[in-house]
């Protein structure tokens, strides 16, 4: 996604836009296939373009309990300095961009805030049950069956035979 700068002197930037974050890292990718609604707010201050940008969408996870498949809403947001032309940055997350410089590319930053606000931990819900690690049953939706006597079918054919 790409701001256009020409005007940013004379009029700040308030865009909207739906994206493909197909550019993410491909280590959180598969987790948003959906597009997102990117809101953009941008003015120039001197020689730095400061960025706001507010991202939107439908996150896809695995439960780390139960493992099952989940969507959930996912927004994030992030400011971003960019200095342009030469001179001294104040600061290293500042970004340069060039003195004739008529665009931002903000995919970087987009990338990067998706990867500060991935989730370390997926839960479909907060009090899931996960799975029995004994029995295997999946304890959202069914009662755990270790509790149950195991019931062994030779044993039927033998009392048969004693009768
Ligand atoms: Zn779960
Ligand atoms: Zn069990």
């Amino acid at each position: 996604m790409k701001i256009n700068i020409q005007d940013i002197d004379v009029h700040p930037i308030e865009m909207d836009d739906e994206i493909s974050l197909e550019f993410i890292s491909p280590l959180i990718r598969e987790y948003y296939p959906n597009q997102a609604t990117v809101h953009v707010h941008a003015e120039k201050i001197k020689k730095d373009v400061r960025v706001r940008i507010e991202l939107l969408t439908r996150a896809h996870y695995t439960c780390d309990r139960c493992l099952d498949e989940f969507d959930v809403r996912f927004t994030a947001r992030i400011e971003q300095q960019y200095h342009q032309g030469a001179g001294e940055l104040l600061d290293e997350e500042i970004i340069r961009i060039a003195a004739d410089a008529i665009e931002i590319d903000i995919n970087p930053v987009i990338s990067e805030m998706m990867l500060l606000n991935h989730p370390l931990k997926m839960l479909c819900k907060e009090e899931c049950k996960g799975i029995c690690p004994n029995c295997g049953a999946h304890l959202n939706h069914e009662e755990c069956r270790c509790g149950e006597r195991p019931i062994d079918p030779r044993w039927d054919e033998l009392r048969k035979l004693l009768k």
